[in-house]
């Protein structure tokens, strides 16, 4: 058995009921294996058995009590996962379906997606199985502060710097702030990113995941001798991420023509009027079913038992931007009957394995989570460099920046992929390139 099967072997007895992380971990050690066989080093460093193992991970309470008067606790976490190039850095989730399994895969992803942006972050991730939905404004409060009440003795702006990720936005971050400002007595502001303008927040740090995943996705086509003018576009989710995607993309001429949530998805032939998606989900925090009553000619399907309707719909490049494992085989399968182009990947591994195949297998181009989605990340690393000069850039500054980073991205998964002879697979390009910065940083640091 090679070293890098052993690995994978040991990997899966030891984490059998983690399958989110054994899926992240295990597209990424397959796709190595060439690079493996090539440092016969990397065995006698334990690399992979080290790369594969969170360097500390944090399981806590969180009570709080909700507006009937009532004691709820929930389960919070935080995944450092590798601090070899820089402090740890990643969002934290309050969704139900969180986990230690989705904590790990995300953290894992975490620490390649950073190394991609060039910039000194390590891989975090952290979160609770809390629900926002639903929940009043004072509970929101209140489960944050309860939440920060833990997590403050285990961050710091040259620690582990959280942001949001699925169920927290500017909202808690503000709340999750100003806890931790009190418990410090201290004003450091580059402990948490995604803050809001007035208290050191970065300009375009909202824009920058969908931004971000639109450039990625431009260089993709342009390396093709496409663009994106005229070319029909789905985006599931109408979260942040799947927003500013749809955004950026209508600016280059794109037509997106559908979105979704967890109830379903909306379609619109005319092109998604995003004014009325932003209040919906921005203002009212309400369901994405609103459009189709408030825009003449828009259509509403239903999800039913789980299904994702959006990839039913005829078009050129689909942009999953919700949550992982949100297109799978039978809809990658459905993508390439209608003649899909390209897939951008706005969520965190929101393809599954089978289905990353068999659209590679097809030839449409896939923009892989961890180089794709990075933007949000490497604009929170520039959050953290304005916080410690003390100084605001425009947003013109940064959005430039951002747009540099994600071509210089593009450049390095087109670069990694084509030098191990690999064509166009810009998964295992992404996971070289990422992979070639941590293994060397490890290795000079010793057995730690
Ligand atoms: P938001 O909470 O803003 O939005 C999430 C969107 O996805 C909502 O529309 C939500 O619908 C939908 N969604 C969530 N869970 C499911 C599900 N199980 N099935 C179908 N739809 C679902 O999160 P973000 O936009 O911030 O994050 C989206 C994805 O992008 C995540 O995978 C996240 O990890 C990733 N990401 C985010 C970054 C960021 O900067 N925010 C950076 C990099 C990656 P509903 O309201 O019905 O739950």
């Amino acid at each position: 058995m090679s070293y890098l099967e052993n690995v994978l072997t040991n990997l899966k007895n030891k984490n059998s009921n983690e399958p989110e992380f054994l899926q992240a971990a295990q597209e990424v050690l397959d796709s190595l294996k060439q690079v493996i066989e090539k440092h016969t080093e990397y065995e006698k460093a334990g690399l992979l058995e080290r790369l594969t193992e969170p360097e500390r991970l944090i399981s806590f309470r969180v009570s709080w009590v909700d507006d009937n008067g009532n004691v709820q606790v929930n389960r919070g976490y935080r995944v450092q996962f590798n601090g070899c190039i820089g402090p740890y850095k990643g969002g934290l989730r309050f969704h139900p379906s969180v986990n230690q399994s989705i904590m790990k895969f995300l953290g894992f992803e975490q620490v390649f997606k950073n190394a991609l942006t060039g910039l000194p972050i390590g891989g975090a991730k952290g979160g609770s199985d809390f629900d926002p939905k639903g929940k009043s404004d004072n509970e929101i409060m209140r489960f944050c502060q309860s939440f920060m009440n833990e997590l403050y003795r285990h961050i710091g702006q040259d620690v582990d710097v959280p942001a949001g990720d699925i169920g927290v936005g500017a909202r808690e971050i503000g709340y999750l702030f100003g806890q931790y400002r009190k418990i410090r007595n201290a004003y450091e502001a580059g402990v948490l990113t995604g803050k809001g303008l007035e208290y050191g927040g970065s300009l375009a740090r909202k824009e920058a995941t969908g931004y971000g995943l639109v450039y990625f996705m431009r260089e993709m086509l342009k390396n093709d001798g496409m663009d994106l003018k005229d070319k029909v576009v789905t985006i599931s989710g109408s979260g942040n991420v799947a927003i500013y995607a749809c955004e950026k993309a209508q600016e280059y001429g794109a037509k997106v023509v559908a979105m979704s949530d967890s109830n379903g998805c909306i379609y619109d032939a005319d092109g998604i009027k995003l004014d009325v998606v932003k209040q919906i989900k921005e203002v009212e925090r309400g369901r994405i079913k609103d459009y189709a009553d408030r825009v003449k000619g828009a259509v509403y399907y239903q999800s039913v038992n789980g299904s994702h309707p959006i990839w039913s719909i005829k078009a050129d490049i689909a942009l999953p931007c919700a949550t992982q494992n949100e297109l799978n085989l039978e809809e990658a399968k459905e993508l390439v009957k209608n003649g899909i182009v390209a897939v951008g990947e706005g969520a965190n591994m929101p393809t599954t394995l089978d289905a990353v195949h068999y659209l590679q297998a097809n030839g449409v181009l896939l923009a892989p989570a961890k180089a794709a989605n990075a933007g949000g990340v490497a604009t929170s690393a520039l959050e953290m460099s304005q916080n410690s000069m003390r100084l605001s850039w425009t947003f013109e500054e940064v959005d430039k920046k951002l747009d540099g980073i994600m071509t210089n991205i593009f450049k390095s998964c087109k670069n990694a992929a084509e030098e191990y002879g690999l064509g166009k697979n810009y998964v295992a390009g992404a996971n070289i390139a990422a992979f070639d910065k941590i293994s060397k940083a490890m290795i000079a640091q010793g057995i730690i």
